[in-house]
């Protein structure tokens, strides 16, 4: 069985649900919702609520901690390449790979490997092959 933890939202227990409900009827109290998986917050809160929870009184620390943009990122043709494929598109009826600069709009075929290699375009968009 899978470990559980708790949702991070730091309000989750004010959001009044039958299945936060813990306690005999005269000492009833709301708790955290306890699951072994959640799908909001990365993984880490029980609902879209949580997740705007958790943001409204973390968010702007997290933003300070891990550092705000200040100046403006750029995209240029050196940094705008994608991978994409087309369904069918050979003649053999199998997938047509290739990578695509979507500020240039140009097209290079690439194999399938090259295709499934993580690092045939860097994570800042650059192509490396
Ligand atoms: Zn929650």
């Amino acid at each position: 069985m899978s470990q559980l933890k708790y949702c991070q939202g730091p309000k989750c227990h004010t959001h009044d649900t039958k299945d936060r409900k813990r306690g005999p009827k005269d000492n009833k109290r709301n708790e955290t919702r306890r699951r072994s998986h959640f799908y909001y917050l990365n993984g880490n809160a029980c609902s879209m609520q949580c997740q705007g929870d958790w943001f409204e009184v973390y968010g702007s620390r997290a933003l300070d901690h891990f550092g705000r943009i200040t100046e403006p990122k750029v995209l240029t043709a050196d940094n705008a390449w994608r991978k994409r494929y087309d369904w069918r598109s050979r003649e053999d009826g199998g997938y047509q790979h290739y990578v695509y600069n979507h500020l240039t709009e140009e097209q290079r075929p690439i194999t399938e490997q090259q295709y499934d290699n993580e690092n045939t375009i860097t994570p800042n968009g650059q192509l490396n092959i």
